[in-house]
């Protein structure tokens, strides 16, 4: 695996779930980590963590997308974990919500892939690991019509990134995990009114018996990191939910 000391990598959405883990691991892999959210108060507990410096970061803001990367500078590797989980089926998602799925879910990659790329192109090196889930164009799950329609769009990004820029070494890959503990699946336990009954019916889901931890989905972030010879695929984490 590629050495990723000193490396520079910048992670949307880490102020909790996959995107904490991930600020963890990276810095526990030698990384220099650029943790943002928009959520300060959370942040707060990785600013004592080494090789982390953490930073407010609203990726629904180009102009604060653009002022970001102009302060940070050199970026080697971005993480675009940032996302949103909508329920419902397609005749229950209001224009609003798919609109909001598609900011926060895709065009926030974007944004920030475009503000980052013209470096990594210019460098001939760089590493763009999208965050898109099993409910996307891998798998149909219940309830999801906004999160699947915008997800399946993640997968479609990267590939699209992958056939023009490959040629440029820039590895671009989608991390589609199943289930993973975060407090946001814990807030949709609760929105069903029944938080043991929803718990048990999402372990179901998955034939290892459990649903994933965050830091297990943030290895695989930090390998894809690390890796020179896979791009513009989809790396899937779910406990054998799509096997
Ligand atoms: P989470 O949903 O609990 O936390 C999301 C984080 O995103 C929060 O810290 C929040 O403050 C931040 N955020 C929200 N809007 C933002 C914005 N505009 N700019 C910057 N940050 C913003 O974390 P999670 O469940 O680990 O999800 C992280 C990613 O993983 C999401 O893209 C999600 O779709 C994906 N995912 C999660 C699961 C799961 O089961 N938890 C499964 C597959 C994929």
């Amino acid at each position: 695996m590629a050495d990723l000391t000193g490396k520079i990598v910048l992670i949307t959405a880490a102020a909790q779930g996959i995107g904490e883990a991930s600020a963890r691991a990276f810095a526990k892999a030698g990384a220099k980590v650029i943790a943002t959210d928009i959520n300060a108060e959370r942040l707060r507990s990785l600013d004592t963590v080494p090789n982390i410096t953490t930073r407010v970061l609203d990726v629904l803001s180009s102009d604060a997308v653009a002022q970001a990367v102009a302060e940070i500078g050199h970026i080697d590797v971005l993480f675009n974990c940032a996302g949103v989980v909508h329920s419902g089926a397609l005749l229950d998602m209001s224009d609003d919500d798919l609109d909001f799925a598609l900011d926060l879910n895709v065009r926030a990659q974007i944004r920030t892939i475009k503000a980052i790329l013209p470096q990594m192109l210019a460098r001939k090196d760089g590493a763009i690991i999208n965050m898109a889930t099993v409910a996307s164009s891998v798998k149909g799950v219940p309830n999801r019509a906004a999160y699947t329609i915008s997800k399946a769009a993640v997968v479609g990004l990267t590939k699209s990134i992958a056939a023009d820029y490959t040629t440029s070494n820039i590895r671009v890959n989608a991390i589609c995990p199943g289930t993973v503990d975060s407090p946001s699946l814990h807030d949709r336990w609760t929105a069903t009114g029944d938080f043991e009954g929803a718990k048990k019916a999402f372990i179901a889901r998955q034939p290892i018996g459990r649903i994933a931890r965050p830091d297990e989905v943030a290895d695989l972030a930090v390998y894809l990191a690390g890796a020179t010879y896979t791009t513009g695929q989809v790396h899937i984490i779910d406990g054998g939910w799509t096997a």
